[in-house]
């Protein structure tokens, strides 16, 4: 199966010409962070250290773990963070990145990039299906009874149906603007003293009021996205309403666009109504693998959500249909 290549028509560009120029006027890109494999890149001091999420130094907490600045499950092995400590670094794995991973792991699953054991693969727990990417084309095998894929050879689309594990979806958005904080240059880290204690209360429910929704893009086929990115804008006039600080992180076929909660810079839009765009990416111009879709995500709920369907849709070109009997 191929899929088929995207390239937008006249009136969508023009809506991204104008949607980059929205976001040149209202913000300054004043960080973009690569991590992934390669030489090791530190954030920090290593002496003196401190914690720059709980602000305790060496008298008062340890240093021993390797803090990885961005999680390794969205794949990064060599941005390291000297100034987590022990304790917050367990934490967040904890109660922050474990939700993370569960709320990824379908998309990571069935991007269908090469992983460390070469051949990606899905298979359901009942083994009626599977999916595989041989030679560039998805090779899908499944069972007459099988209901989590349907292909529509009229629109030439394929969706798979996927359930996730139990998770908490205000963890992940904790666990998204948390990478933010992680690479924000320290002279800014003032600005987002509130939401630094929030980030580190386990309990869910006493976060700021402010917005938790996130743009969230997939983009399809393999390997989109190489290592991760992590990039920061920051508002540029003080007295037009859009929030203080804009992130972006993108990673294997996602990417994530929100805004960093900063109650101290925010005050004044706390409770209005405010727009956001959606920073347009490469993959918005030409993509071989398909258009890269786009939804707004509402990650306010504090409670641990079970049985989360969702689904993915990719288009392709050609299809071949092989039956055994
Ligand atoms: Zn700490």
């Amino acid at each position: 199966m191929n899929p088929s290549p995207y390239q937008p028509p006249n009136d969508v560009l023009e809506v991204i010409e104008a949607t980059v120029t929205w976001i040149q006027d209202n913000y300054s890109q004043i960080l973009s962070k690569e991590c992934g494999r390669g030489s090791k890149i530190f954030i920090g001091s290593k002496n003196p250290r401190k914690c720059r999420y709980c602000g305790k130094d060496e008298q008062d907490t340890s240093f021993r773990k390797v803090a990885h600045a961005v999680p390794e499950l969205l794949g990064n092995r060599n941005l390291i963070a000297y100034d987590e400590c022990d304790r917050c670094n367990d934490y967040f794995a904890v109660n922050l990145e474990d939700h993370l991973g569960k709320y990824l792991l379908p998309l990571r699953v069935m991007s269908l990039t090469p992983g460390k054991k070469g051949h990606p693969s899905y298979k359901t727990e009942d083994g009626n299906f599977r999916i595989d990417i041989i030679d560039g084309e998805f090779k899908i095998e499944s069972h007459d009874s099988d209901n989590s894929w349907e292909i529509d050879e009229e629109l030439k689309t394929l969706t798979l149906h996927f359930t996730r594990q139990p998770f908490c979806p205000l963890a992940v958005f904790k666990s998204l603007f948390k990478i933010g904080l992680a690479v924000m240059p320290k002279d800014l880290l003032p600005n987002f003293q509130r939401v630094l204690g929030w980030l580190l209360m386990q309990d869910e429910r006493n976060g700021p009021p402010e917005s938790t929704k996130v743009f969230q893009t997939f983009i399809p086929g393999p390997r989109p996205i190489e290592g991760v990115q992590v990039n920061l804008y920051e508002r540029k006039n003080q007295t037009s309403n859009v929030p203080y600080m804009m992130c972006l992180i993108a990673a294997s076929n996602t990417i994530f666009q929100f805004s960093i909660p900063s109650p101290e810079k925010d005050a004044k839009i706390s409770g209005k109504q405010v727009t956001i765009k959606k920073i347009p990416i490469k993959h918005d111009l030409y993509w071989p693998f398909g258009k890269p879709l786009t939804r707004i995500v509402d990650l306010s709920n504090a409670d641990i959500i079970s049985c989360d369907r969702g689904s993915i849709t990719m288009s392709f070109e050609e299809a071949t249909r092989v039956v055994y009997g």
